[in-house]
């Protein structure tokens, strides 16, 4: 079956040159041309894929970002002209997955989207659970439940965690993990890295004491500890 990509752009030629490409490549492509139809078709279509221009009539690229992630974990891309440090790090921390920034080679972003959506698929076929104290972590639902009880976690929240703790023991620094776990590597982002920790540390640690799990490796990044 194929993919379903929708594209949230009001520059139409720009639109019309994604659609044309990506159906090239076999996704079923929609098109959104201001934000608030963005946000209704990203509920009504579910796709697998999103690409989300920043400026955009109605309503901003990051409020539709906002509102995409209150029900799907589909992966965001972000269309932007605008490169201030401040908005990357606000699109991230929202939960997109990427960041292409106009103007771009069609070839990169053809190849951006076909990343995103294999990883996805990598992990929906996986079936695993992880267990830390009386945490259960289940990779296949994206699910952290805490003696049967699901926790929200943010979607970036999740992926960091996921990432972590299937490498339990072992340390990375705040630019490994940007890279990885966001896919994206610029100056100041590792700040980034540093909120969702504490964020995490909100929902898995204990209020006193040394954390347990989300350990920091002075002098380097982060370890797991089950
Ligand atoms: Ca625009």
């Amino acid at each position: 079956m194929s993919r379903t990509v929708l594209v949230v752009e009001d520059e139409r030629p720009l639109a019309e040159t994604l659609r044309f490409n990506l159906e090239m490549e076999g996704y079923r492509v929609r098109t959104a041309e201001d934000g608030v139809e963005g946000l209704s078709m990203a509920r009504a279509l579910q796709p697998d894929l999103v690409l989300l221009d920043l400026m955009l009539p109605r309503l901003d690229g990051l409020d539709v970002l906002r509102g995409i992630r209150e029900h799907s974990q589909a992966p965001v891309l972000l269309l932007t002209a605008r490169t201030s440090e401040a908005d990357r790090v606000r699109g991230l921390d929202l939960g997109a997955d990427d960041y292409i920034t106009k103007p771009f080679s069609l070839a990169e972003l053809k190849a951006r989207v076909r990343v995103h959506l294999r990883r996805k698929q990598d992990v929906t076929v996986e079936e695993r659970e992880l267990e830390f104290g009386e945490f259960k972590l289940d990779l296949n639902r994206r699910l952290l439940s805490r003696d049967g009880e699901p926790i929200a976690l943010r979607p970036k929240e999740y992926e960091l965690l996921a990432y972590l703790a299937q490498r339990d023991g072992r340390a990375f620094t705040r630019d490994q993990l940007l890279n990885d776990v966001w896919d994206i590597s610029f100056a100041g982002g590792t700040r980034t890295v540093d909120v969702h920790v504490r964020w995490l540390r909100k929902k898995i640690e204990k209020p006193e004491g040394p954390p347990r799990h989300l350990i920091t490796v002075r002098g380097a990044g982060y370890r797991f500890e089950r």
